[in-house]
């Protein structure tokens, strides 16, 4: 019996619980593609368990199961921990390493290692069915075979229950692969040379089966819905399918091919949104990056699809060659006096792997980050401080914040119980096993029991610390005994009421994240300069004088008044970074005060409770589409 495992990573994240939308998909297609070989177990790790398992208890859960045969999904968000963890493995286990995804090409020199026995270049399933079926295969080191036929008539691997749709109430539907535009910044076309669409009996089945579950939202993940030839019939299938429209459907679309008849029959069907790519309106940089473009019949589309009750979301890309910083600004300008800002995403240029801009960066000018993201750092037209203007720009004009710190939850007590329990880890139970959330470390505790809680965590962590006051040289230590075993785990420490802020704040030096780590590229914008985003410093203090603090660090008042805050002393606040509400009072007093404050909350100071049950339910009303279902059950006590 082969024993294969199947992994993804998520991108990282530096609130635990947030939407990763880390959906297995790709493992579970392989999945479903062997099925049929004699002797074969393949499974796929669950996404609650790959998205939220710190670095450390990760490695111990393989070593457990031994696998015969490992394969990860590469992107750029976690292909340097991919590596981390196929090293680590290779030294405890026998078992051979595949690595395919996107962020698997020819001219990524990142993805070499000697820890890896295969790498699978652009679809998965034929070459995976070879490595089952055939020893000999594994001797080519790497391959690349399409799987059109396969991905045409196969079921959408939900259909098996290979897939945990509960998690983000989502299901994401492939109908399509390939893509037949060729902007020079994307690498969706990998090794594809003609397009290939699911057939529709498939995509019915599927759409059926969401509705069947309940599921709330199911993408199509298909880059352009409207090339597909059957479109009007796959529509109007949907439409008698889903009647009442309970199911919201998105996808993405170029915003050019929409119609007035083709917006009412996507309305009809259930659609409630779309990403529409805009990127830029600029002619010289739509033509480099091979992206025609009529401005007219993108407006058109647009508005069509807002007045079927459909949103729009618009990207846009800053840093694309030959854009220009007021060139971007007319972009903007385009978007706000349209009145297409209600959901625009604004993405710097990311020099993938495998696009066309990334095989002629040096012709084009294009200077961007050696590691991922391989965010773009200045251009021929786009020098470094250009980039902080347009983000300016375009937030104050667009009136979003398109790079937001991090949420403030920092609830860290169980309520209802005993003294001794208020000062309790905090654990959350994912695939069956308990993982620590949050250390408490009120007192000395022996480093000894923080090696073994290290390979505890979850991704990300917080560790709080104090009030009491604890020697520096034995924090120093813990953080980098936890920080080594979880080196890619996004970490906060909580600072209760220290004594000595500024030794407190040197505590960071002392971990052992790996940089540069994706955070560190991905929330580059945080802050105007670059640096540590990984590791997070929250200050708790019942001192409200606003304090200087540096980039990664923040100060939260500590409200602990016999009565809870009225609007205008929260507002009081607002030169702090938040409040946390630390009131012993009646269930309905604290729920009523939630519910009275939360519609208003947009307009405050950042608010977090110390009771996790109050910050559970905190969260629920403030920002429950941002937070994954079932992975926040706090328990208390030891593993
Ligand atoms: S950006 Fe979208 S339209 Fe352009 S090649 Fe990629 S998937 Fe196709």
């Amino acid at each position: 019996m082969t024993d294969v495992l199947l992994i993804q990573l998520p991108i990282p994240r530096l609130n635990y619980g947030r939407r990763t939308g880390n959906v297995p998909l790709a493992a579970a297609c392989l999945k479903q593609a062997a099925t049929d070989i004699a002797d074969v177990r393949i499974d796929v790790l669950p996404e609650s368990v790959a998205s939220f398992v710190g670095d450390a208890a990760l490695l111990s859960l393989i070593e457990e199961r031994r696998p015969d045969v490992i394969g990860f999904s590469a992107f750029s968000w976690n292909i340097d921990r991919v590596l981390y963890l196929s090293r680590r493995l290779k030294s405890t286990l026998a078992a051979r390493i595949i690595l395919g995804g996107p962020e698997i090409t020819r001219d990524n020199p990142r993805i070499l290692s000697a820890d890896i026995d295969f790498y699978v270049y652009g679809d998965g399933e034929a070459v995976f069915r070879r490595l089952l079926l055939d020893q000999n295969f594994w001797q080519k080191r790497q391959a690349a075979e399409p799987a059109a036929d396969w991905f045409r008539a196969s079921p959408s691997p939900y259909l098996s229950g290979g897939l945990e749709p509960q998690i983000e109430n989502i299901m994401l539907l492939e109908t399509q692969r390939g893509c037949p535009y060729h902007c020079a910044f994307c690498y969706y076309n990998k090794s594809h040379t003609t397009l290939v669409f699911a057939d529709r009996a498939r995509v019915i089945e599927a759409v059926q089966w969401a509705c069947d579950q309940g599921v709330d939202e199911l993408f199509l993940l298909d880059p352009s819905l409207n090339v597909r030839p059957d479109l009007a019939d796959l529509l109007e299938q949907i439409r008698r399918v889903n009647p009442d429209r309970r199911l919201a459907l998105f996808s993405e679309i170029r915003a050019e091919g929409v119609d007035a008849p083709l917006a009412a029959l996507f309305a009809a069907a259930g659609f409630r949104g779309f990403e529409i790519g805009l990127q830029t309106t600029h002619p010289e940089a739509l033509k480099i990056m091979r992206r025609s473009t009529d401005i007219g019949l993108f407006l058109k589309g647009a508005r069509l699809l807002k007045a079927s009750g459909i949103s729009a979301a618009v990207d846009l890309i800053m840093g694309l060659p030959a854009d220009t910083p007021g060139a971007f600004k007319r972009t903007v300008d385009f978007v706000a006096d349209n009145e297409l800002n209600e959901d625009v995403q604004l993405f710097p240029l990311t020099v993938l792997p495998g696009t066309e801009f990334r095989r002629r960066h040096k012709e084009l000018g294009l200077v961007f980050e050696p590691h991922p993201p391989y965010t773009i750092e200045r251009t021929a037209s786009f020098d470094q401080n250009d980039f902080m203007e347009a983000l300016d720009y375009a937030e104050n004009r667009l009136d979003t914040a398109f790079f937001p710190p991090p949420d403030l939850d920092i609830a860290w007590r169980f309520s209802g119980v005993d003294a001794e329990r208020q000062a309790a880890d905090v654990y959350v139970r994912l695939g069956g096993r308990k993982y620590l959330n949050k250390l408490i470390v009120a007192g000395k505790r022996p480093l000894g029991k923080i090696s073994e809680l290290a390979r505890r965590v979850t991704s990300p962590y917080q560790v709080f610390l104090g009030p009491q006051r604890l020697d520096p040289v034995y924090v120093a230590d813990l953080l980098k005994i936890l920080t080594a075993a979880n080196p890619f785990c996004p970490i906060e420490v909580v600072l209760m009421e220290p004594a000595d802020l500024i030794t407190g704040m040197r505590f960071v030096d002392h971990i052992s994240l790996q940089r540069p780590h994706f955070l560190d590229g991905d929330l580059r914008y945080l802050y105007p300069r670059p640096g540590n985003r990984a590791a997070l410093v929250t200050i708790v203090s019942r001192n409200a004088a606003p304090r200087i603090l540096d980039d990664m660090q923040r100060h939260v008042f500590w409200w602990q008044d016999a009565r809870l805050p009225e609007r205008p002393e929260l507002e009081d606040l607002f030169e702090l970074d938040g409040v946390l509400i630390d009131v012993e009072a009646a269930a309905d007093t604290l729920q009523n005060w939630q519910d009275r404050i939360a519609p208003v909350s947009a307009e405050l100071p950042y608010i977090s409770f110390a009771r996790l049950d109050l910050q559970r339910r905190w969260l629920a009303l403030t920002a429950a589409d941002d937070y994954a279902n079932g992975i926040m059950d706090y328990l208390p006590g030891s593993p």
